[in-house]
């Protein structure tokens, strides 16, 4: 099976930036362009040159490096068709569902409302990897700014579905702080708490904590664990819903 390359590299304060390349059909696309000069000097350390962006949704720090990245390549850029009018530049609509190939790799668009109404992440099957933007971060989720708690909780369970060993790169390093909160409503989960201790020294040394693995987040993100005896316990809530112990578990995050 042939894969892509993957570079990723910290931009902003706590975005990160990452390229995917194809050596063979020499195709490099940018998931989501934080900042023009990131990756611009990303893609000159690499030699590569950009063929594509794959925007996730219309947020500034996803989207803020588009028109002057197009203007310098002549890339082609993808996003959410219900989000195209704020996707500068776009040229290829996409929906749930949607295929697309890139370089010898077929993508699949899964829409995951919540953060923004149109978010989509890009799921590669065939390299086991999802690029979930600001749906799922390592240890937490993004905040529901456009859409219901309802519908950020649907699209998480659409994630939770994919293969465990699915990879997952997402659009943050917000993960200490996800450590803190989520130690903060299940203490007692030994592999989280094994967890936070090794995020703890990740970062101490400047190392990425994304990407993370699904298998990883379905034993400690708290954001998929509105099942788990003791966060029903702890929020006051044994027996209750899964949507709405993750609705409380996302109201205690905001004001944490
Ligand atoms: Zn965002
Ligand atoms: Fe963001």
């Amino acid at each position: 099976m042939t894969t892509f390359e993957i570079f990723q590299f910290p931009c902003l304060n706590d975005n990160y930036g990452v390229l995917l390349h194809d050596e063979a059909s020499q195709t490099t696309a940018s998931i989501d362009a934080p900042e023009a000069a990131a990756i611009r000097s990303a893609l000159a350390k690499k030699n590569w040159s950009l063929t594509h962006i794959l925007n996730t949704h219309h947020h500034h720090d996803h989207t803020g490096g588009n028109l002057d990245l197009k203007t310098e390549t002549n890339c082609t850029i993808l996003g959410p068709r219900a989000e195209a009018g704020r996707i500068p530049g776009i040229d290829v609509q996409l929906s749930e569902g949607d295929t697309y190939t890139l370089g010898s790799s077929n993508l699949q668009v899964l829409e995951t409302p919540g953060h923004t109404l149109g978010h989509i992440v890009y799921w590669f099957a065939g390299q086991n990897t999802v690029f979930a933007g600001d749906t799922l971060f390592t240890l937490g989720c993004g905040r529901v700014f456009e859409g219901t708690l309802d519908q950020m909780w649907t699209s998480l369970q659409k994630l939770m579905k994919l293969p465990p060993a699915t990879v997952i790169y997402s659009g943050h390093e917000y993960t200490q702080a996800n450590a803190a909160f989520a130690l903060s409503i299940e203490p007692g989960n030994s592999a989280l708490q094994a967890r936070a201790k090794l995020i703890g020294d990740m970062r101490a040394h400047n190392e990425p904590t994304v990407p993370t693995t699904l298998k990883l987040e379905l034993d400690t993100n708290p954001f998929l664990r509105p099942d788990s005896q003791e966060i029903q316990k702890i929020l006051g809530l044994i027996g209750a819903d899964s949507a709405e112990v993750f609705g409380e578990i996302r109201r205690r995050k905001d004001s944490f």
